[in-house]
């Protein structure tokens, strides 16, 4: 179902401690706020702790920032969908970080996908090309890749990122013409009725630019490592955001 929603990405950052301590910050801060979803993707090994901290006051939810598409098996270092599943309500698939640094394919995305979806886990779908020029027509590509086999029934529990690569961590956003035009686009394959989100340096002058625009919510990655801009993009998102 389409909804405002604010996804925080906290990649490969934070020790234990302040992990907690920003966690408990953001639960306390969005208890106050309402009208938007949100959602926090911590470091696996902190993901219990954190879906307990949030759980305390039911408005902010945690999601893992990857999984592998198996049930369980030797597969030494993964995390399987059976394991996230009664932890957590997201997952972060197909990242461009982890297409790149790991070789995920559009192929291993869609297997990621159709398992969160079998075991009732929600996949944010993150698609977007490499370069300011490349084709819309490869993001599509991403899109119906990770899509294969998924039926229209279980759109209602996706969530699409759309992610340019080269706006990620570079502290160059999109424009929202820009993802305007890619979302709209997207939006063809895919129905009214997904929310989708825009994800790369995005920080609180982005959350304003984009808070009138198609996009439904925003992936946040390097602002969402700080308490109280996380907040001012979610008070921005609320307060400017309705669906009504
Ligand atoms: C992300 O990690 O998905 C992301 C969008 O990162 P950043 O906001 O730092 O560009």
């Amino acid at each position: 179902m389409r909804r405002p929603m604010v996804v925080a990405n906290w990649k490969m950052y934070t020790r234990a401690s302040d992990a907690y301590i920003l966690a408990n910050m953001v639960r306390d801060k969005v208890a106050g706020i309402d009208g938007v979803e949100v959602v926090i993707c911590p470091p696996i090994v902190w993901l219990s702790e954190i879906a307990e901290i949030v759980k305390r006051d039911g408005k902010v939810s945690a999601g893992a920032q990857n999984m592998y598409h198996e049930e369980e098996g030797p597969f030494t270092g993964e995390v399987s969908p059976l394991m996230i599943r009664d932890i957590a309500k997201y997952v972060i698939v197909g990242h461009s970080e982890r297409r790149d640094h790991f070789s995920e394919s559009n192929m291993l995305v869609n297997e990621k996908v159709l398992a969160a979806l079998k075991h009732g886990l929600s996949p944010i779908i993150c698609v977007g090309e490499k370069t300011k020029s490349a084709p819309i027509s490869f993001v599509v590509k991403q899109l119906k890749d990770a899509l294969a086999h998924v039926s229209k029934k279980e759109y209602q529990n996706i969530v699409i990122a759309y992610e340019p690569v080269w706006a990620v961590g570079t502290h160059q956003p999109s424009s929202v013409e820009h993802t305007e035009k890619t979302t709209v686009t997207l939006r063809e394959i895919v129905g009214r009725e997904v929310t989708m989100l825009y994800g790369g340096s995005v920080n609180h002058t982005e959350a304003e630019k984009f808070v009138k625009s198609q996009v439904d919510g925003l992936l946040v990655g390097g602002a969402s490592l700080h308490a109280s801009r996380f907040i001012d993009i979610v008070k921005i998102w609320a307060e400017g955001k309705s669906f009504k």
